[in-house]
C-alpha cells in the first residue's frame, strides 16, 4: 500500500514536471524577445459628469425601481459605494454643506456655499476645471442659484443670498448653465441686469419666455445661459420636461467645445428632495423616475464617448422614506419619519474609466478628492 502510494506520487510529480515544461515551452513560443509587455494601466477619463439626485436615498431609489416595473438605468452602473453625508457643524446636513463637500472637498456648516467653516472661499472643482482649460456646465431642475448648483460656482456665507450668488456666475468662465431663477438675473431687487452683463461676457442668453430650449441652437464659439423658469421650475408631474434634452444638449455642446482636456458637467435632479420635504410619495417617485431616465441617457452618451466617467449620488436622504409591509410591487405603501433630511449613508454609483475608485465607504468630501485625482489636478491647482 505504502509502496503503491509512493509510486503514484512519483508518477504524479512526473506528470506535473512534464506539464510545467510544456507550459514553459508554450510561454517561450508565444513571447518573442523584447515583446514582454507591462501590465496595462487603466486610462483616465477626459470628462466627468457628476449627477446629483437631491434627497435620493435608497428608499427613493427602491420606490423608483419598483414603480417602474422593477427596472432602472441605475442598474447599468458598474460600481457602487457609500458616502457619509454629515456636515461640518451638524450630523444632519443640508444641501449647501453637502454640495460644498462634493464641489470643494471640505466639510462645512449648513447653509455654506463654497466656503469653509470660517466662511473662507474654497476653490471648486468647476473653477479648477476652468483654470485647466476645460469647458464646464451646470444643469438643474431647481433655480440655478439654489444650494447644489451654487456650491460649484459661488462662494457665499449664506445659501439664500440668491442675488449675490447669481452675480458670482459672472466671476467664472462657466460655459453653460441651464436651470430656473430668471428673476435673480433680470428682475433683481438691486435693479442690475445680469442678462446684459452675461451677453457682454460672450453668453447667448435665453429663457423660457423668449425661446423653447429645444429650438435654442447652442453656438459652439459662445457660452450658454438658459433660464427655465422665473423662480423654481414646476414639478415633472405638472409638465416640466427639460432635464433630458438639457442634459444631452449640454453633453454635446461641452464635448464640441472641449479640447484634449475634456469637460466637467454637474446635473441635478433637484426636486426628489422637495417631494420628501412635502412627504408626498407621488411627487418624489415621479421626480426619481425622470432623474433615472436622464441617467440612462447619460450612460448611453458616455458609452458611445468612451472617455467619460459618470458618477451618480445624492447629497442626503430626505423624509426618512420607507416602503411599508402592505406594499406590493404594483402598489407601494410608503411612510415618512421626517419632513427634513436624515443621516443615512448615501449610495454612489459610477460608470466608465476609473469608476472603480468610487467603491467602498468614505466621507462625502472624497467625491471631490477622487474626481480631482482622476482629472490629474494637484492640491495647489
Ligand atoms: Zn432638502
Amino acid at each position: 500500500m505504502i509502496k503503491n502510494l509512493t509510486l503514484s506520487a512519483a508518477k504524479l510529480s512526473c506528470i506535473v514536471l512534464i506539464t510545467l515544461l510544456a507550459c514553459n515551452r508554450a510561454i517561450h513560443s508565444e513571447v518573442s524577445p523584447g515583446q514582454i509587455t507591462a501590465p496595462t494601466i487603466a486610462k483616465s477619463p477626459k470628462n466627468i459628469v457628476l449627477m446629483i439626485g437631491d434627497g435620493m436615498g435608497l428608499g427613493q431609489i427602491s420606490a423608483g425601481i419598483y414603480a417602474n416595473g422593477n427596472k432602472s438605468a441605475l442598474e447599468r452602473m458598474e460600481y457602487i459605494g457609500l458616502h457619509k453625508p454629515y456636515a461640518g457643524d451638524q450630523l444632519i446636513t443640508d444641501s449647501a454643506a453637502a454640495a460644498t463637500a462634493f464641489a470643494c472637498g471640505v466639510k462645512t456648516y449648513n447653509g455654506a456655499i463654497g466656503v469653509d467653516m470660517d466662511t473662507i472661499a474654497v476653490p471648486s472643482i468647476l473653477e479648477k476645471a476652468e483654470s485647466h482649460g476645460m469647458p464646464t456646465g451646470l444643469v438643474a431642475t431647481s433655480t440655478i442659484v439654489h444650494a447644489t448648483p451654487a456650491s460649484f460656482i459661488s462662494h457665499n456665507a449664506y445659501r439664500k443670498n440668491y442675488e449675490a450668488i447669481a452675480e458670482d456666475f459672472l466671476d467664472t468662465d462657466i460655459d453653460l448653465f441651464i436651470g430656473g431663477g430668471a428673476k435673480f438675473f433680470n428682475q433683481r431687487e438691486d435693479g442690475k441686469d445680469l442678462y446684459l452683463a452675461l451677453r457682454n461676457k460672450g453668453y447667448q442668453v435665453e429663457d423660457y419666455f423668449s425661446k423653447e430650449l429645444l429650438e435654442f441652437d447652442f453656438m459652439p464659439h459662445e457660452k450658454i445661459a438658459y433660464l427655465t423658469a422665473l423662480d423654481s421650475p414646476i414639478p415633472v408631474a405638472q409638465g416640466r420636461e427639460y432635464l433630458g434634452h438639457a442634459s444631452t444638449k449640454a453633453l454635446d455642446f461641452l464635448k464640441h467645445k472641449s479640447t484634449k482636456k475634456g469637460f466637467f458637467l454637474m446635473i441635478e435632479g433637484s426636486q426628489i428632495d422637495w417631494g420628501g420635504h412635502a412627504n408626498n410619495a407621488g411627487y418624489l417617485i415621479s421626480e426619481m423616475q425622470e432623474f433615472d431616465q436622464v441617467i440612462g441617457q447619460v450612460i448611453d452618451w458616455a458609452n458611445k464617448d468612451g472617455e467619460t466617467l459618470v458618477i451618480v449620488t445624492a447629497d442626503h436622504e430626505t423624509g426618512g422614506f420607507a416602503i411599508q409591509k402592505e406594499s406590493t410591487m404594483d402598489s407601494l405603501v410608503t411612510a415618512f419619519t421626517s419632513d427634513y433630511h436624515t443621516g443615512t449613508l448615501i449610495p454612489v454609483f459610477s460608470y466608465g474609466p476609473k469608476a472603480e475608485l468610487f467603491k467602498g465607504i468614505y466621507e462625502n468630501t472624497e467625491i471631490y478628492h477622487k474626481m480631482t485625482e482622476v482629472l490629474g489636478f494637484s492640491v495647489q491647482d
